[in-house]
């Protein structure tokens, strides 16, 4: 990998002078004409000048240190890095559908409106609830939406002192941020023991705040994997006090053929399709967060858009695809499968690694770092001692019910033989944290760059290549 051009940067690599390009002489001399010299650079633009092999070689070399799901085995938990198989994406790049102009007439698209619409009902039969509306572009935008379509039903009754959100302290960062963004209260509800959320601190929430309380949101599986299993109690206990109950189906992957959000007294709640239905993400995107609501709630599902036009299509056809290729039958195996392989992960290893939460998980577990704390291995060196193996780290450090958390996923779609081979390498390193701990406290050892300082990395950012390169001179 380490060859000659490896970390440069483009603009290192610059020759004054040369191109990689050739373009034809002007046919159309007359067709140019002279920008208004107010709308003309002073200074000509500063650009790499490279020839075109050593353009190739450049970006070839910088894909290659990426990493992606289709490289390795990447358990990078609450995030459902699946498989997203070819067939995906071949579909929504067929021009009928990548060629498609939000403004066309809609005599003219009727497929496309077509694959809307089987795509709601479709995920309106899987969850149990009446109609969903596909404008969010994310999950945190699909909450926001939720939230708002809540905060619409509160008002519709003249019931304006709803301004409260029940969110449990173990949920995804970006509740208690929707809620906000929503101008909402968050009033936070306290955890058991086993993760689930404390019924006891929730009656009392509900005692000081039930006037106040537009809905609670709840994860489920919740953040560390398990299911709640109170919900009906929950729910009951919820709407006597008049909130409604929003449910995050960020991952909905290990419910699916299993058990249906609208059926255990859900009203309003969202679906990541680029976790729960394999179209692909990172990276900031594109994501699409479809939104769904209980029979009675579908007059406040946004008739102005969220989004522009219908939101991110490409990724509903990605869905669409897959939910297709699955089949009624198939589908059913998503969620048992995606709970089959996080369990054995966590029983094949729960003798080394600390599991602070027993018992059966759903789609994800949390370990607290490895169970010998003797050794001064953190959860962050096992992470980087998983790179020099080739393999994606899972997410670390969240969620913070714990110190040393490390949260586990691996999805439906690894087979027994990828999830053996990450098996024996977490033993493998939790071995050698007790033989040779600086091996581990000093990884990676094989990756182009070690450890970033993340303090001085957010604290300083070096954004500019001119910086990079004075930088590196100065070593
Ligand atoms: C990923 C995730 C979200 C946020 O989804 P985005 O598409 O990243 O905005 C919300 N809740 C849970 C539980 C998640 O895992």
């Amino acid at each position: 990998m380490n060859n000659r051009l490896y970390g440069n940067l483009i603009f290192e690599l610059s020759k004054k002078g040369r191109k990689g390009y050739s373009l034809p002489k002007a046919t159309y001399r007359h067709a140019t004409t002279d920008l208004p010299s107010n709308l003309c650079r002073k200074k000509e633009a500063e650009l790499p000048e490279c020839d075109e092999l050593t353009v190739v070689r450049h970006y070839t070399n910088l894909s290659h240190n990426n990493f992606g799901v289709n490289d390795g085995f990447y358990p990078l938990g609450s995030c459902t890095m699946k498989y997203n198989p070819v067939i995906n994406e071949e579909i929504a790049a067929l021009k009928d559908f990548a060629g498609l102009h939000p403004l066309q007439p809609k005599e003219t698209c009727q497929w496309a409106l077509d694959i809307c619409q089987n795509l709601q009902k479709t995920l309106a039969e899987l969850t149990g609830l009446s109609e969903f509306t596909l404008n969010p572009y994310a999950g945190a935008h699909g909450e926001l939406t939720g939230l708002m379509v809540i905060r619409s039903y509160h008002e519709s009754r003249d019931d304006n002192k709803r301004t409260k959100v029940i969110i449990p302290d173990s949920a995804h960062g970006t509740n208690p941020a929707s809620a906000a963004v929503c101008g909402l209260q968050v009033v936070e509800v306290k955890s058991l023991a086993d993760g689930t959320v404390d019924v006891e601190s929730l009656k009392t929430v509900l005692q000081e705040h039930g006037e106040e309380i537009a809905a609670m949101m709840m994860t489920n599986p919740n953040t560390v994997g398990m299911f709640e299993k109170n919900i009906p109690e929950i729910a009951q206990l919820v709407h006597d006090c008049g909130g409604l109950m929003y449910y995050d189906g960020a991952n909905l992957n290990p419910m699916l053929g299993v058990a249906r959000p609208g059926d255990m007294g859900f009203d309003v709640m969202h679906i990541n399709l680029h976790k729960t239905f394999s179209t692909p993400h990172g990276g900031g995107g594109p994501g699409c967060g479809p939104v769904g609501v209980r029979q009675g709630l579908e007059q406040f599902l946004p008739n102005i858009n969220v989004s522009t036009f219908h939101g991110n299509f490409g990724v509903m056809v990605k869905a669409y695809a897959y939910i297709m290729s699955l089949g009624k039958e198939n589908i059913k195996k998503v969620g048992p499968l995606a709970t089959l392989n996080a369990n054995y992960i966590k029983e094949s290893l729960k003798d080394v690694y600390e599991l602070p939460i027993e018992g059966v998980c759903k789609h994800e577990f949390v370990f607290d770092g490895l169970k010998d704390k003797s050794t001064g291995v953190t959860t962050m060196d096992v992470a980087k001692r998983l790179l020099d193996y080739g393999y994606h780290a899972p997410t670390i450090y969240f969620p913070l019910l714990f110190h040393e958390a490390m949260m586990i996923e691996p999805t439906e779609s690894e087979s027994k033989e990828t999830i053996d081979g990450f098996i024996r390498v977490m033993r493998t390193i939790a071995k050698e944290a007790k033989e040779n701990p600086e091996l581990v406290k000093t990884a990676p050892h094989t990756t182009p760059i070690g450890r970033v300082d993340d303090v001085l990395a957010a604290k300083q950012p070096v954004l500019t290549y001119r910086k990079m390169i004075e930088d590196k001179k100065n070593g």
